[in-house]
């Protein structure tokens, strides 16, 4: 979405906004004030924020623009970095100093962190403007954002479907013109599937590209932190600014960060896209599938190879993943137990240590929580280790050899980012196995570590298509390169949601 003239501020791209601001044409102060504009209009609809700080953010536009003024008056607009004066969302699992940071649960409902998560940090210093944090399924576990102890969020494309999750709120935000740009997580598909159904851009960074101190872990192992924005370009500037090694994440890896922007527009000619079959067989719709195949047709128009690669093993993915993640999940929940973390009941008068915990626990989480919670518990408990979180981890190593092989045959893979688009709410499956299979694309990226994108492709029945591209470790470039060439032929950008966008 980009060069629309009829855009208001709100609805305009990042990079965009950065040009207008270096050459004066609007304030941090103006497009601040169109972003708080467009949340009082369309958030009692959409509902994509759980906290607004309406009068911290205009104070960090009218900041943005002092050093913005500075820098003209020096003539020195190159020292203006690219998030400077620029409003962002936060999910609400990344840890903001003063700003209560609930991961959408009873649990944590008033903790209040006294530290800002690395990302934050990050943001704060390149001069981004934090205008609240967005919705999201109850510490990151789920597809709809419905889990949320607050409120749901719809989609701003159609309001009666869910927007996806679990990083749901910041991806409708995105696209309502609700923020310009903002950052999710991702653990097995929180920031890919929610930037599908939405109509944006998300992307999953290679495990151990973006340091997540700070962040509320869900499963360790697989826990990434990466932006959800309107358009590839803006992604590249985000994955920049929250790149690289963090002493405090002992995760986070020493690797250079390259310069992605740098990237965009390289184009696919010659690039080897492989096409894994396990990945085009039954199961998605037949709107996703045509809008898919359009796209690749595309790349190959552009000059990219297509070639066809297997990933046997990819149908063991999910279930892998269920069992890692809820194993991960126990254990990280563990921690919050009423004593020295999270919520704990009124009326305690009486009770011993272990009916306090197991009553805050008990009336601290939700379903899906609890769920996840006795899943691993189980998977992990003595009898059952080696059957199942045993054989996972053996599991894992093969399905992550299979990526890594499919990738010496490739520069990277395509497939669906999700098998349907957005449902309705009324089609939502009671069934928790069947909401499960939304994530049938997405975990292997996190179980083999590697980066994946999710970028608009189409339309079917009126509801954005996302294409997901998976690339070998540390090459988001790559990503990036190709991302925006499906951006360029897509058609998406005269595309635009009901609610926000520029259609008025
Ligand atoms: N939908 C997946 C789940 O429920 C992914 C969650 C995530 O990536 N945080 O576990």
């Amino acid at each position: 979405m980009s060069g629309n003239a009829d855009a208001t501020l709100c609805d305009m791209t990042l990079h965009e906004l950065h040009d207008m601001l270096l050459s004066g044409q609007v304030s941090s102060r103006e497009i601040t004030s169109d972003v708080l504009a467009r949340i009082d209009e369309v958030e009692a609809s959409v509902g994509a924020y759980v906290t607004r700080d309406r009068e911290t953010a205009l104070k960090g536009a009218d900041a943005a623009d002092e050093v913005i003024a500075r820098a003209r008056r020096d003539r020195d607009t190159g020292a203006i970095g690219a998030l400077v004066g620029i409003p962002v969302v936060l999910k609400d699992n990344v840890c903001t100093r003063g700003m209560r940071t609930t991961c959408c649960s009873k649990m944590l409902e008033d903790f209040i962190p006294t530290y800002d998560a690395a990302v934050t940090a990050r943001l704060r210093e390149a001069g981004a403007v934090i205008v609240g944090k967005g919705n999201m399924d109850e510490f990151a576990m789920g597809s709809t954002t419905q889990t949320s102890v607050f409120h749901v969020t719809r989609n701003p494309w159609d309001l009666e479907r869910v927007p996806g999750g679990s990083s749901g709120g910041c991806a409708a935000a995105v696209a309502a013109g609700e923020a310009v740009a903002s950052i999710g997580t991702d653990t097995g598909g929180s920031i890919r599937q929610p930037a599908s159904f939405c109509g944006v851009v998300g992307l999953k960074p290679t495990y151990g590209r973006v340091s997540r101190y700070g962040v509320v872990a869900f499963a360790s192992s697989l826990d990434t932190v990466g932006p959800i924005t309107r358009d590839v370009r803006d992604c590249a500037i985000m994955l920049k600014a929250i790149a690289g090694r963090d002493g405090r994440d002992s995760t986070s890896a020493p690797d250079a960060v390259p310069d992605y922007s740098s990237c965009v527009e390289r184009g696919v000619q010659g690039l080897r896209i492989g096409i894994p079959e396990q990945f085009f067989g039954p199961g998605m719709t037949d709107g996703v599938r045509t809008a898919v195949e359009r796209a690749l047709r595309a790349l190959e128009d552009a000059g990219a190879d297509i070639v066809e690669v297997s990933l046997p093993l990819a149908e063991h993915a999910l279930a892998v993943y269920y069992l890692v993640a809820t194993a991960e999940a126990s254990s990280n929940m563990a921690r919050l137990d009423g004593i020295r973390y999270g919520y704990r009941p009124e009326g305690r008068g009486g009770m011993d240590v272990a009916d306090l915990m197991s009553a805050s626990r008990g009336q601290g989480f939700g379903m899906e929580v609890k769920r996840r919670i006795m899943l691993g518990t189980f998977v992990l408990s003595s009898g059952n280790f080696d059957a199942f979180y045993g054989r996972a981890l053996r599991s894992r190593r093969l399905l992550a050899e299979d990526v890594r092989r499919a990738l010496t045959e490739c520069d990277c893979l395509v497939s669906p980012t999700a098998p349907t688009v957005a449902f309705r709410f009324d089609e939502e499956p009671d069934d928790p196995l069947a909401m499960y299979l939304q994530d049938i694309y997405t975990t292997l990226a996190n179980l083999a570590g590697v980066p994946a994108i999710s970028v608009p492709c189409g339309l079917a029945d009126g509801m954005p298509v996302g294409l997901q591209i998976m690339g070998r470790m540390f090459d988001e470039a790559t990503l990036i390169r190709a991302g925006r060439a499906v951006e360029l032929t897509s058609g998406m950008d005269a595309a635009r949601p009901k609610v926000g966008g520029c259609a008025k």
